[in-house]
């Protein structure tokens, strides 16, 4: 089938944080599918550029430059091309662009294009999304992933003392993704009323991924409370914890800063080895900062073989830079944000290239979202098993896990539906 793209057009609107970002339509014949794009706090700096006026509106946070860009070139590039074939929409924005990390137009400017063309191409042919990603993907084996549930935010995303970003729970125990969510749902409720009555109220106000942000420092504080709450649903044997530590962000002159001391990077790892051991975490992501490819490698070496070494800074959702730790053994899995790189294809070959190395891929939001549920289908489409989309509050994140709801529903009802494995 061929569906000529007849009008690309973009406006700005808002992101979850209030932050300006862009939305993009594309239109055929028969209609038109829209796309929006997320944007970064613990932004990697290997990331492709995303395009802000930096000017007085919006407090220099305004897109109407990259809004530009998708109505002038990007829709001059675009109009006439056949939607439904990804590659060549997306090879037509980077030749388009032309730089290495998007510089020209703004990965934010391209993305919002590549989405939506994406999502039309499945419109036109009649399917789910999630089915034409599959199709891209050359991958026929729908998997409804285990969320990996951020309770309690800290780091960038929270006004808290934290140094770690993410306290995550993830239900792999758990039946279905209908299951997983409601075990999710359970334990955030109840780690609320704890939250409440060992803190106040006013700790139960929630950072950017929809998690509590208590006004905790060590380590193990957030962690056991997370457990102590699994532990009075009886879900100890379902779930497990996953901890993003974001580290670039408490890296500075060769030394990490945890919870007020300076440690060197093995002595870091020892606090790891420690956590692995008293509470069995199931993931690790970003434990070093994004360039310490040694303290990463050795690490993967020592646990690699028993938990999920996961690279977000590190790989930046980037082939070239996946390719790298490839060759360093620097982690286990792959993290997958598409307004990282900046193209759907792209997102594709990431994925793709870290699967076919043995690695494991979890499909992630931003701390900046939309209402925008295109990492839903993405998921599922790739069969990868795993996504983050923050706490199972604020819309922007129930957004994600209400499509896979759905998803799983219409999976189901053609008795096709497989959970994490
Ligand atoms: C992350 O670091 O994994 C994350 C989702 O945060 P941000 O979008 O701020 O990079
Ligand atoms: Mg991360």
């Amino acid at each position: 089938m061929v569906e000529k793209i007849s009008r690309v057009f973009a406006r700005q609107v808002l992101d979850s944080r209030g932050n300006p970002t862009v939305e993009c339509e594309v239109h055929t014949s028969s209609g038109f599918s829209r796309a929006m794009v997320p944007s970064g706090a613990s932004t990697g700096v290997h990331e492709a550029l995303e395009l802000r006026d930096n000017d007085h509106c919006f407090l220099g946070k305004s897109v109407t430059m990259a809004v530009t860009n998708v109505n002038t070139a990007i829709a001059k590039a675009l109009v006439g091309l056949d939607v439904t074939d990804q590659r060549v929409v997306d090879n037509a924005l980077l030749a388009l662009d032309g730089t290495p990390n998007k510089s020209r137009l703004g990965a934010n400017a391209i993305l919002s294009a590549s989405m939506a063309a994406c999502r039309e191409s499945a419109r036109v042919q009649g399917i789910p999304l999630h089915e034409f990603i599959g199709f891209l993907a050359a991958n026929d084996r729908f998997v409804l992933p285990c969320p990996a549930s951020n309770l309690i935010n800290g780091g960038a995303h929270a006004g808290n003392e934290l140094d770690i970003q993410e306290f995550m729970v993830m239900p792999l125990g758990a039946k279905s993704f209908a299951e997983g969510i409601q075990i999710v749902a359970e334990i955030y409720q109840t780690l609320k009323k704890k939250i409440v009555a060992k803190y106040g109220k006013q700790a139960v106000n929630v950072g950017d991924e929809g998690g509590f942000a208590p006004p905790l420092k060590e380590v193990r504080e957030p962690i056991e409370l997370i457990l102590s709450a699994v532990q009075e649903l009886g879900y100890s044997d379902v779930v497990r914890l996953a901890l993003d530590s974001a580290a670039s962000g408490f890296y500075a002159d060769e030394a990490y800063t945890l919870a007020g001391k300076r440690l060197s990077g093995p002595e870091l790892m020892e606090v790891y080895f420690d956590l692995k051991k008293t509470y069995d975490v199931y993931s690790f992501e970003d434990p070093f900062a994004e360039d310490d490819w040694l303290n990463w490698s050795d690490f993967t070496a020592e646990v690699g073989n028993v938990a999920q070494v996961v690279g977000d800074d590190l790989l930046v959702s980037n082939p070239v830079r996946i390719r790298k730790a490839l060759m360093e053994e620097a982690c286990n899995a792959l993290l997958l944000k598409v307004n990282q790189i900046g193209t759907v294809s792209e997102a594709l070959e990431a994925a793709s290239l870290a699967r076919k190395n043995g690695w494991k891929v979890m499909v992630s939001h931003r701390s900046g979202e939309t209402e925008d549920s295109f990492i839903a289908d993405l998921a599922v489409g790739l069969g990868c098993g795993q996504i983050k989309s923050g706490a199972p509050c604020r819309s922007e994140r129930t957004a994600k896990y209400n499509q896979l709801l759905r998803i799983e529903e219409g999976l189901e009802a053609r008795g096709q539906t497989n959970y994490f494995k």
